[in-house]
């Protein structure tokens, strides 16, 4: 199954895109945690993001489509995928596309996780993420079991940079203009089904996989 997560910063999307997967046996494609490992590891790509990821701003289309068409041809995407933050503009929805066109595919579930920007600011600076893994708690609503160290790894958890109050505001912007079009996008394909985000965890998980009959 190919899915894709819509939904603001903050709304849940990573956090069930990782449930999601497991319960499905597909991969978890996260180009925020691609992009933040590329800055962990001082590659080439990792220096061009950065700037534009602690703005609050995307990354441009240029250096993100070729990415997600070269992870998604990898052979464990055989039976499908999840991506999560990807396709956050037209012109990247358009590139995938075109790359699953190609290979005769389509998205089966655009996976719309509604949450209203009033709840997302106090989800954000409660965000805790881990360094190592990338795996996300909230210091209240998903806490680790131990304060600071991840379950999965036992990395450091942080505050992101760009989840600070100020770089949010920016960023649900930047998701109003640029990315809450692809709702309309993928409802005119035919393949938007929406869920309450604001529920507790479990049952947004329950409601989603209600939603995409699994
Ligand atoms: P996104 O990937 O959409 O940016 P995350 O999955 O990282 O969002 O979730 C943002 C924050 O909100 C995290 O700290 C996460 O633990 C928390 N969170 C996610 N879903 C819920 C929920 N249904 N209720 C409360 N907090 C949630
Ligand atoms: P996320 O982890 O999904 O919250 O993404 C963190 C940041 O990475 C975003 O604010 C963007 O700067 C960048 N980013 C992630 N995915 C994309 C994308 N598909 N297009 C452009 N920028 C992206």
């Amino acid at each position: 199954m190919k899915l894709i997560m819509l939904g603001a910063p903050g709304a849940g999307k990573g956090t069930q895109a990782a449930r999601v997967a497991v319960e499905l046996q597909i991969p978890h494609i996260s180009t925020g945690d691609i992009f933040r490992a590329n800055i962990k590891n001082g590659t080439e790509l990792g220096k061009k993001a950065k700037a534009f990821m602690d703005a609050g701003k995307l990354v441009p289309d240029e250096l993100t489509c070729d990415l997600v068409a070269d992870r998604i041809a990898k052979d464990d995407c055989a039976n499908g995928f999840i991506l999560d933050g990807f396709p956050r503009t037209i012109p990247q929805a358009e590139a995938l596309d075109k790359v699953l066109v190609s290979r005769g595919e389509k998205v089966d579930y655009a996976v719309n996780i509604d949450v209203p920007d009033e709840a997302i600011i106090s989800r954000m600076s409660g965000r805790r993420a881990c360094v190592t893994c990338g795996a996300t708690y909230h210091i209240q609503f998903n806490p680790p079991k131990k304060e600071g160290i991840c379950d999965n790894c036992g990395g450091e958890l942080i505050l992101r940079e760009d989840d600070k109050p100020e770089t949010v505001k920016t960023r649900l912007n930047v998701y109003h203009e640029q990315t809450q079009p692809l709702i309309d996008f993928y409802q005119a394909k035919g393949v938007l089904v929406t869920v309450d985000g604001t529920q507790a965890l479990d049952d947004v998980f329950k409601a989603v996989l209600a939603k995409i009959g699994k």
